[in-house]
């Protein structure tokens, strides 16, 4: 489960260290190092490294809108890409895995990577309006 960072807790006219966002949001500094990598903005290359408070309020928001970043209809998430994507044409399928809920399964539009989504059967209807769908056999027989 991805963790929730408030971005209110930092203040934009503040900077800060690895270490003071390493407290303030209660995460280890390698936590902090990992975000500098996935776009953390610093001042320069000088240690130690200082981040704008606006930069990290930024970054803190983007991070939540990543995780938090509902699919939209007719999109499924990519692990690869990890984003939602909507699946490359003629990929997508749907399989029933219980008597409540169903599997699509697709191939992601931008990296072809598997994609899957699981559903309630309730929702195959309106699901099936949005995906441009071959139904297996299997789907067939319950329609
Ligand atoms: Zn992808």
């Amino acid at each position: 489960m991805a963790k929730r960072y408030n971005p209110n807790k930092c203040k934009i006219n503040r900077n800060y260290s690895i270490s003071e966002i390493a407290l303030l949001y209660d995460v280890h500094k390698n936590t902090v190092k990992t975000w500098l990598r996935r776009g953390l903005k610093r001042i320069d290359n000088q240690r130690p490294y200082i981040i704008l408070g606006r930069d990290l309020k930024q970054f803190i928001k983007d991070l939540r809108g990543i995780n938090k970043r509902p699919c939209e209809l007719g999109e499924i998430y990519c692990m690869r890409c990890r984003t939602p994507r909507k699946p490359e044409q003629g990929t997508t399928t749907f399989d029933t895995e219980t008597t409540r809920y169903g599997r699509i399964k697709a191939s992601c539009n931008v990296c072809n990577s598997a994609m899957n989504r699981y559903f309630r059967l309730s929702d195959l209807e309106v699901l099936q309006r949005h995906f441009a769908v071959i139904l297996p056999l299997q789907q067939k027989r319950i329609g």
